[in-house]
């Protein structure tokens, strides 16, 4: 066999929290098969943060789907919940350079916040609500504190974006964040990911630009919808692979049902 060629690594990232559906055989397939063709390292990376949803039997379950489907990874594969003291140390660089600011908003807060009568409809951006920037010029803590920490955003992201949450309370990280530092620990070159996190995609590369990492080239692909043209959620428990393989599909099937 070559040697793999290192300037192009992919990921599949899920994160334990339901069975796989057949939007994340597409994703995982496109980003594997991508790799595949430039002679390429694929990686599967899982983005267990959350524990209050993850479980390792969904965890278990991921490895069984994605090998059944004929995708191989390299191992070990990586768990976010280890990488704990990485996310804190990016977190120290951003507070350093005075980015961070704690904040104490509840979702009602900012909901009450955004609905007084002069701002007119909440603007939703990718995090959800547009802060409103309630805590942003709050005096700062001499340390970091151990709470929910938002990013200040550039001023042309303030809109559309707003400040975004880079630290959960009683998580020490978040989505945004934890991708961005494993991305850059794990040399990841290419990102294959869905149409849906388009607009996660220029977040991240802010964080990529202040925390020195290199940006990867990123490609969003189309959604997998169900009849009704809706997107597949992981509730859908119908759509799961392991109940397509219980019925008997093989994996040229459900390649076949995504156009594969
Ligand atoms: N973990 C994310 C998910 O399950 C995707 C990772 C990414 O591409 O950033 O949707």
């Amino acid at each position: 066999m070559a040697w793999p060629d290192l300037t192009h690594t992919e990921r599949f990232a899920p994160s334990p929290t339901g069975p796989l559906h057949l939007g994340h055989a597409f994703s995982a397939l496109t980003a594997y098969e991508r790799a595949q063709k430039a002679n390429g390292i694929f990686l599967l990376r899982i983005e267990d943060i959350d524990t209050s949803r993850c479980r390792p039997e969904w965890e278990a379950l991921i490895f069984e789907d994605l090998a059944w489907l004929g995708i191989t990874w390299q191992k070990p594969v990586l768990r976010q919940s280890t990488r704990l003291p990485a996310y804190r140390k990016a977190l120290q660089t951003l507070w350093n350079m005075g980015l961070l600011y704690p904040c104490t908003c509840s979702r009602a807060d900012i909901k009450s916040a955004l609905n007084a009568p002069q701002e007119g409809a909440p603007l939703l951006g990718p995090d959800g609500m547009v802060y409103p920037g309630t805590c942003r010029h709050k005096p700062l803590p001499k340390e970091m504190p151990d709470t929910a920490l938002r990013l200040k955003m550039p001023e042309a992201m303030q809109k559309t974006i707003g400040d975004i949450v880079i630290a959960r309370r009683n998580m020490g990280t978040s989505y945004h964040l934890s991708v961005v530092v494993d991305d850059g620990f794990q040399n990841i070159t290419h990102v294959t990911r869905g149409e849906d996190l388009a607009e996660a995609t220029p977040i991240h590369k802010y964080l990529q630009n202040l925390l020195g990492l290199p940006i990867p080239e990123y490609f969003h692909h189309s959604l997998i919808r169900d009849e009704a043209g809706k997107r597949l959620a992981k509730r859908d428990d119908a759509r799961s692979i392991q109940k397509y393989r219980q019925d008997g599909a093989t994996p040229h099937d459900i390649r076949q049902m995504i156009g594969l």
